[in-house]
């Protein structure tokens, strides 16, 4: 069952779905102990500077940058940075300026200006400690910092599209169109994320490619940062537009949680990932800093980072067997999807399960939703691992057709070889030519003995056919082992009854 939902773009750009893993590995430093001590203390949203707005973290974490309302007159205007130990005063880097980013190795912070050098809106770049000129870059608004901190992905209002501006040469090379002037790159340098009027937060590669829909939540507006490790996007909306701040799991598909209540806007994330500073816009002009909630500051995904819903509501009696089965699937899912990975393939993380009592039958699955029978589990109150069959399913994720007898193999491979530990012999075999299409035991019986004999890893690449599609039919095996499945099967059982 496929819940991505596919469409395109304007720009001509095709949204699938799929996981993509980030190499960007940012190495912050960490911060000093007074900032450590102050940063520790936040466990609700605290206000860190007023008249300020448009802030953005320092890579050691020790400061922060932001700029001073532009338009109130008692105010000097600029670009400030302040150290976050909670007694130092903010620092006037610039003169002007708004839209400030510090650049990954610290040593930089790039601004935009309007109506000066006579271009409405132009990139500057000063060092962070303040103490040299300011340098005209080139034209452009919203800056982000590729990770080499040489260059900027800048939007051109001329060219309607993004360009990667180097500070040093000044060279300006477009990238993409782009239909968005508000850029939020991933700290790798390779992904931006934006939204679609009305569709949602979408990411995709610089180039337009491999565009997913992160979310379907329609969003009116979009100033988003990625996390450090370019997992999760933080976003709220234009200042005024009355929208909260939102974090997105950016690996997936799936909807945002809000994580304040205010409509504060421009976030901007701590190294290392716990915090997040933003500020409220007009009319106050504050800059808060909000620890991100433990739900949102996971830094790994891993099997722990996927959730297991529970509903015994149809048979509260079975909630410990409920349990059970629940700790099963948190104990198992990462390592069924280490026995069948596939690359670059995404599979659901957030699995529902719960009794049925209508009906009969075992279990079932459709999508990342396992469905077991209470009259079932009733009678077989052992039979727990009918619930790593189904979580098998779950993880094989097939949106393609795929032959039933090895959709069943593999789950009943998987479940009775490897998760009960049952020998070959315990497998039970059908005489026919063709036995190895029956299915269930049967086939997982001819899968241990080709794994452990013929032909390692077939089930990996067999399953990995079958979840992208490409699965040839029969001749797969022949392909694999130089033999058909038909004559393989021959030999499986002449050694089956020959041990018997
Ligand atoms: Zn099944």
């Amino acid at each position: 069952m496929k819940t991505a939902r596919h469409f395109i773009l304007a720009l001509g750009l095709s949204i699938a779905p799929a996981f993509f893993a980030y190499s960007a590995e940012p190495q912050p430093m960490k911060p000093d102990d007074a900032v450590s001590a102050f940063l520790q203390g936040i466990k609700e949203p605290v206000r860190v500077a007023t008249q300020a707005a448009q802030a953005y973290w320092s890579p050691d974490g020790n400061s922060i940058c932001f700029t001073r309302k532009p338009d109130n007159q008692d105010v000097p205007g600029g670009v400030f940075t302040l150290r976050l130990d909670g007694e130092s005063a903010p620092v006037r880097v610039t003169e002007s300026g708004k839209d400030p980013v510090w650049s990954p190795d610290g040593q930089w912070i790039a601004y935009v200006d309007e109506a000066k050098n006579g271009v409405p809106q132009s990139i500057w770049v000063t060092d962070a400690a303040g103490e040299k000129q300011p340098e005209f870059i080139g034209s452009g608004g919203y800056p982000n910092w590729f990770p080499d901190s040489e260059s900027l992905l800048v939007y051109s209002p001329e060219d309607s599209g993004l360009l990667k501006v180097n500070i040093k040469t000044k060279q300006r090379e477009k990238v993409t169109d782009f239909p968005y002037p508000y850029p939020c790159l991933s700290p790798d340098g390779k992904r931006v994320a934006f939204p679609v009027s009305g569709r949602g937060v979408i990411t995709s590669n610089l180039d337009g490619s491999q565009a997913i829909l992160n979310s379907s939540t329609p969003v009116s507006s979009f100033l988003g940062r990625w996390s450090p490790d370019g997992k999760r996007l933080a976003f709220g909306g234009f200042p005024g537009a009355g929208m909260k701040l939102y974090v997105l799991d950016a690996t997936t598909t799936g909807e945002p949680a809000a994580i304040t209540e205010e409509s504060w806007t421009r976030p901007a994330w701590s190294p290392d990932g716990l915090y997040i500073v933003c500020d409220s816009g007009a009319p106050g002009y504050e800059v808060w800093i909000t620890p991100v909630s433990a739900a949102h500051a996971k830094t790994e995904v891993d099997e722990n980072v996927f959730g297991v819903t529970l509903d015994v509501s149809q048979a509260p009696e079975l909630e410990d067997w409920g349990n059970e089965a629940k700790q099963l699937i948190e104990d198992w899912y990462g390592r069924i999807c280490n026995l069948i990975p596939t690359k670059d393939f995404s599979v659901p993380k957030r699995i529902r399960l719960r009794f049925r009592s209508e009906g009969g039958g075992v279990a079932e699955t459709g999508g990342t939703r396992i469905s077991v029978f209470s009259g079932w589990v009733k009678q077989h109150p052992d039979d727990i691992g009918l619930v790593f069959h189904e979580l098998v399913h779950v993880v094989q994720h097939y949106t393609h057709r795929a032959p039933g007898w090895l959709t069943e193999g593999i789950a009943d491979y998987l479940r009775w070889a490897i998760f009960e530990g049952k020998p070959q012999d315990w497998f039970p075999y059908s005489d026919k030519p063709d036995g190895y299409r029956d299915s269930y035991r049967v086939t997982g019986g001819f899968f241990l003995w080709l794994e452990t004999d013929r032909a390692p890893g077939i089930v990996k690449k067999l399953n990995t056919a079958l979840r992208l599609g490409n699965y040839p039919g029969e001749e797969f095996f022949e392909r694999e082992t130089g033999m058909s499945v038909r004559d393989l099967w021959a030999e499986y059982l002449k050694e089956r009854k020959t041990a018997s």
